[in-house]
């Protein structure tokens, strides 16, 4: 008689195990293709500083000048240990529909009692 899997009703035990070893090598080719991606990097195209402290940030935190968030919303690369000691907080004051304050509905803080609004105080 043939196991059936657990996971999945329809699926024998060796179709099972086969579909998990297609998902391994997707995974395994997708981690590849990224860390290819990445070593390809050029600095001229990419923003490579922190954010907060100016520090040249990893390779793999950089962003890429054409990003569209880069371009609307500013966003930039953190290096790890501002990236630990900030958070994302809503703006106590979100700004009113307009092009200029696009993008200011979140603010990013340092983690401290100080740096949060009221009610996230305990
Ligand atoms: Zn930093």
């Amino acid at each position: 008689m043939t196991e059936m899997s657990t996971m999945f009703p329809e699926k024998t035990l060796d179709e099972e195990k086969a579909w998990w070893a297609e998902q391994q090598e997707a995974h395994k080719l997708e981690l590849e293709r990224e860390q290819k991606a990445i070593a390809e990097r050029k600095p001229a195209d990419h923003y490579i500083h922190c954010r907060d402290c100016g520090a040249f940030v990893q390779k793999w935190r950089w962003v890429h000048k054409d990003h569209p968030q880069a371009i609307r919303n500013g966003w930039r690369p953190m290096c790890g240990s501002c990236s630990t000691t900030t958070t994302t907080i809503p703006n106590p004051n979100p700004p009113t529909a307009c092009r200029r304050t696009a993008g200011k509905e979140f603010l990013h803080v340092r983690i401290s009692e100080k740096a949060l609004p009221p009610q996230a105080r305990r």
